[in-house]
Order: structure tokens, then sequence, then C-alpha cells
């Protein structure tokens, strides 16, 4: 079962992520995850991507292509993937088109979550991430504390709140978003495998992307 999770920063894509691969089995392919990891290892590619991220842009399309193609290749991707964060522009996206069909492979559910834009904001102010590059987990202090306050439950590592999850970095994301990634939902409206639906309680998006691919099948 292959996926793709479009939404804005903040829409919910790694919780729903980490309950379709409690369902299906599937590996997680994040690209902010990705880059973050090289940021932390301090490799070039890292040292590259940070200056974009820091500012709420997007890095370079020939950046990101490279990273999921390597990724794709990998043999965990066997038994179905979520590409989370990816594609973010219309240049990807036909880039990718390319790559699955090379590949052979076809994406079962594009999944586009919707949240207000005053919920995403007030969700990614409150959110929290683990330090620790190998884990990354995410809390709210709100609505997913960690048991013991600015510690990991996973890992025991300190919780930060990333330098692109201040109130001016968001709102640089958001402008990104509605101009760049927002525009692949009419890309992949007309796909016979697109569904929309509204991302506000978990549990009830996973019951809609559920059914959808069970109508699919
Ligand atoms: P995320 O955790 O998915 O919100 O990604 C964090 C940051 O990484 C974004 O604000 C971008 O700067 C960068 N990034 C992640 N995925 C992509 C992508 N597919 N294309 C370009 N930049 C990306």
């Amino acid at each position: 079962m292959n996926f793709i999770l479009l939404g804005s920063p903040g829409a919910g894509k790694g919780t729903i992520a980490e309950l379709l691969i409690g369902k299906y089995g599937v590996v997680q392919i994040s690209t902010g995850d990705m880059l973050r990891g090289e940021v932390s290892a301090g490799t070039e590619l890292g040292k590259t991507a940070q200056d974009y991220m820091n500012r709420g842009e997007l890095a370079p399309d020939s950046l990101i292509m490279d990273i999921i193609e390597q990724r794709l290749g990998r043999d965990d991707t066997k038994n179905g993937f979520i590409l989370d964060g990816f594609p973010r522009t219309i240049t990807q996206a036909e880039a990718l088109d390319g790559m699955l069909k090379t590949l052979g492979l076809s994406i079962d559910a594009i999944v586009n979550l919707e949240v207000p834009e005053d919920v995403i904001i007030r969700r990614l102010t409150s959110r929290r991430t683990c330090s620790n590059p190998e884990c990354q987990a995410i809390y709210n202090i709100y609505t997913k504390p960690p048991k013991k306050e600015g510690a990991c439950d996973r890992c025991g590592s300190g919780l930060i709140q990333r330098d692109d999850e201040t109130e001016e970095a968001i709102k640089q994301r958001l402008t990104t978003y509605n101009e760049k990634t927002a525009p692949l939902i009419d890309y992949y409206r007309d796909h016979p495998r697109f569904l929309s639906t509204p991302c506000l309680v978990a549990e009830d998006t996973m019951k809609d992307i559920v059914a959808f691919v069970e109508d699919n099948r």
C-alpha cells in the first residue's frame, strides 16, 4: 500500500503516518525528517538545506529528488510507503510521476488533510520535538504532553522547539505552503485515488482513509 500525504505544515501528516504504519506495516518517508537528520549529521547536503529550512522556504527540488530517489530504491519500501512532506511543488510531483513509472510503482491513496489556518498556528507553536536525531518524536504541550516535562517518553532526550517553529518562521512556512504546495491539490484532484478529508481528530481521519482504501481495493 503506497500513500502520499498532503497538507500544510501542522496538518497532522506525522500523526496520520504513525497510524498508517500501525495499520498497514508501511514505512514513512518524511523528507523533513531526512533533511533534519542530514543537518544533525553535519553533511554537505544538510548544510545546504539548513538555511532554507530556518527561513521557512523550500529546499531546491533537485536536492529533494536525489534523496527521494535513493530512499525509494531501498528494500524496506517493498511492503509499501508513505510519502510525508513530499511532493511539495508541481515540479516534484511531475518528477515523482516519472520515477514511479520507471520503478513500476503506483499510489493507492493520495490524502489531503484539511485543517483551518488558526488551528495550524496553535498546533505548531505548541509542538515540541525530541532533540535526538534518531528519534525526533513529536509532542504537544497541550494535547500530547510527555510524561516527564521536557523529556522524550521514548528515549529520554531533551525536547526542543524547532528553529522553524517560531511564530515568524511558521507564518513564512504557511506562505510558502500556500504559494508552492497548495496547487498540488488541484494537480491531484482528478486522480482516481485522491481523497481530501478534515484532520481535526486523527482517529476520525483514519476511519475516512481506511474506508477509502477498502472501497478502492
Ligand atoms: P517538514 O518537517 O516536512 O515541515 O519540513 C521541514 C522543512 O524541510 C521545510 O520547511 C522545508 O524547508 C524542508 N523540506 C521538507 N520537505 C521538503 C520538500 N519536499 N521540498 C522542499 N523542501 C522540503
